[in-house]
């Protein structure tokens, strides 16, 4: 029997919103896309925190036995600043800035991406598409959208029909938002005479301008996908026209998830997603953190201790510990004293993660049956807990118990034979397991030193290169 039929697991879904039974449409294979960064600038720890999510979420389905094609994009093309169809694309805006080329900035800012996902020991992902790389086939599924009559061209630019849409599909349905409550927001983003037939359309091919730095040859004209496109095309390609699980933070549910299943559907006329998974914000002292609010650290900066709102630095497996202190679907609320709360924690954990690993089997021994079914209880707890919506808090609550049996064998408060054999091994394996492969959360004295290094050598060259110029 499979771990994933011993625990199955249950997964809020965004839409609906209620738990559901995880139940993938091709097992053992998952599919599981997630909106990956837009690299103009460097990601900050909110941002973490989401990729963090989606890596925990794509760690325990692999780790239960699932086969998960975990793509998550770049997009580096096609995101105007203020997220609205009018605008600068926010990577040509940054190119400008620092007078280098738009691709120049695409591959500095992947590069640092990269670094932090090490440094913070997130998983790779099984495919990690661009939209630049992917321009033919949203050419492609344009076509599509306007052949099936739900998308029309003006000057050049192509527009998505949600008048059209709404005659038979429920936009909205995602965030439960009403197409008639969206005037209000949109108004602001129709100034300069909109070519749009209706306030809540959205352009799926936008026509370039002659200072456009990034366009492509198109049916209509030189242009640039709009910023939702690429996420449909890419996990159509990747994963199907449906597929199990597409990830992201909160503020991405409207509009760019929302537009991403009308892009689909009007397309393939398919629901393209069974289980959308949403991560909460983090916030500092209740407020969000965001780069436009200044509350924003950059993971070096906290590593460092280099901001105004730290003490002191914290290194990276604390900071990791400390977001999975949250479940994901609540804000976690950023403090110093959290933090050198969650470095004790960490280093609890790893702790007793040292004393059992050097702990052999025991033989014979009279066994105390109370404390042995009590550790293996606990060992499975940690199964149901992750599999109730991957509830990381509770999990850490239950490796703390357990925790404080090792430390009790360790000092030889409980003698390590009053556990059977084969009780001790499932806990050695499991309590190691669940701290390094499904909690991702590495040793920082045994090893992992120098990768530390090596990272935060290139993050602090590439932060003297932005300031530089
Ligand atoms: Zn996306």
């Amino acid at each position: 029997m499979a771990l994933y039929d011993q625990y199955p697991v249950e997964v809020f879904n965004s839409l609906g919103k209620k738990k559901e039974k995880f139940e993938p449409l091709n097992p053992p294979r998952v599919g599981l896309y997630v909106c990956g960064p837009t690299v103009y600038n460097e990601a900050h720890l909110g941002n973490l925190r989401s990729f963090l999510t989606f890596d925990i979420v794509s760690r325990y389905l692999e780790h239960l036995g699932y086969n998960v094609r975990y793509v998550r994009n770049i997009t580096d093309v096609g995101h105007l600043v203020n997220d609205a169809d009018e605008g600068e694309d926010k990577i040509e805006k940054r190119a400008r800035l620092e007078q280098i080329e738009p691709m120049e900035i695409v591959q500095k800012y992947t590069n640092g991406f990269h670094a932090v996902n090490k440094v913070f020991n997130l998983k790779e992902p099984s495919i990690e598409p661009t939209a630049t790389g992917h321009i033919v086939e949203q050419i492609e599924m344009v076509q599509k959208i306007i052949a099936n009559g739900y998308g029309y061209e003006v000057n050049g630019s192509v527009y998505f029909d949600v008048q059209k849409f709404q005659e038979k599909y429920d936009y909205g349905k995602l965030s439960g938002r009403k197409v008639e409550d969206l005037l209000e927001q949109t108004r602001d983003n129709l100034t300069g005479g909109s070519e749009k037939r209706f306030f809540a359309d959205f352009a799926i091919w936008k026509g370039a301008s002659e200072n456009t730095l990034m366009k492509w040859n198109s049916p209509w004209g030189m242009g640039v996908p709009g910023w939702h496109l690429e996420c449909s095309v890419m996990s159509t390609k990747y994963l199907g026209e449906q597929f199990d699980i597409h990830g992201g933070g909160m503020d991405l549910k409207f509009p760019h998830h929302e537009c991403e299943i009308a892009q689909n559907i009007g397309a393939g006329g398919k629901d393209p997603v069974r289980y959308w998974m949403h991560g909460n914000m983090l916030t500092v002292n209740g407020t969000k953190m965001s780069k436009s609010l200044g509350n924003a650290f950059l993971p070096m900066e906290l590593i460092a201790g280099d901001h105004e709102l730290l003490d002191q630095g914290f290194s990276p497996m604390t900071i990791r510990f400390f977001l999975l202190q949250a479940q994901y679907r609540s804000t976690i609320d950023f403090s110093n004293d959290a933090l050198k709360a969650a470095e004790k924690g960490y280093k609890r954990l790893t702790n007793a993660c040292r004393l059992i690993s050097k702990m052999e089997a025991p033989e014979g021994g009279s066994v105390n049956s109370e404390l042995d079914s009590e550790i293996n209880k606990l060992c499975k707890q940690l199964y149901l807990e992750m599999s109730d919506d991957f509830n990381t808090p509770k999990t850490i609550a239950v490796l703390f118990d357990l925790g404080n049996k090792i430390n009790s064998f360790a000092n030889d408060q409980i003698p390590l034979n009053s556990i059977s054999k084969d009780t001790f091994i499932n806990f050695k394996a499991t309590f190691t397991l669940f701290i390094a492969e499904v909690l991702g959360l590495e040793d920082e004295v045994e090893g992992g030193s120098d990768k530390f290094e090596d990272v935060m050598e290139m993050l602090i060259r590439n932060a003297s290169r932005s300031t530089s110029q």
